[in-house]
């Protein structure tokens, strides 16, 4: 398998366009699985749901490259449950894909106080502005970071130099890089996607 950036390929507008009318499911819980995204090129660039990825594969706009061994079977229809599907086009993807949110940023974070390095769940967990916004510091990935309430209090107002607290690293961007990793984590669990996630 070759995984080619071809960046040079035309870029296609997407027109939002009717979602073809799926066979109601009998199993639900299979239009809810994780589907790895590849990009023409089969690089990974997404993962969606099952409906989702089935919804693109009818459009003719992406086409199965692994399926998962299950069945969707609807009145008139039998559908195999994609694993892994790839854009028949090329997309650009933009370096920043990932919306800012307080989900996202939890994500980037692995759940894990960026001060004290305490794995949490995500309701004991909240989001620190690493300059306070009292001083001027923006909303921005570079300046939230997940935070234990504890650090939180004891941080207060002040900067992590002035509180004498370290970040365990730089905050960044939600990148593709940052993507390709949780798709990793994510792709654990289904064999049929290394091949696209390890290379
Ligand atoms: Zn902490």
């Amino acid at each position: 398998m070759t995984a080619k950036h071809n960046s040079g390929h035309a870029v296609r507008r997407t027109v939002p366009e009717p979602e073809p009318e799926l066979p109601p499911p009998s199993n639900q819980s299979a239009l809810h699985a994780p589907v790895l995204v590849l990009n023409a090129s089969y690089e990974p660039i997404n993962v969606c749901a099952a409906r989702r990825a089935i919804v693109l594969v009818l459009k003719g706009v992406a086409m199965a490259e692994e399926e998962n061994g299950h069945y969707l079977h609807g009145a008139r229809l039998t559908l195999r449950v994609p694993s892994v599907i790839r854009l028949l086009e090329y997309r650009r993807i933009p370096h920043q894909t990932r919306a800012l949110s307080r989900k996202n940023i939890l994500l980037r974070d692995r759940n894990t106080c960026q001060y004290c390095g305490m794995p949490l769940g995500s309701s004991e967990l909240t989001l620190d502005h690493v300059i306070p916004r009292s001083r001027g510091g923006v909303s921005t990935w570079e300046n939230l970071v997940a935070c234990c309430h504890s650090c939180n209090r004891r941080k207060g107002n002040q900067s992590p130099v002035e509180a004498g607290m370290r970040l365990l690293r730089e905050p960044r961007a939600f990148t593709l890089h940052t993507s390709r990793h949780i798709m990793r984590l994510l792709g654990h669990s289904d064999n049929k996607w290394r091949k696209y996630l390890f290379y």
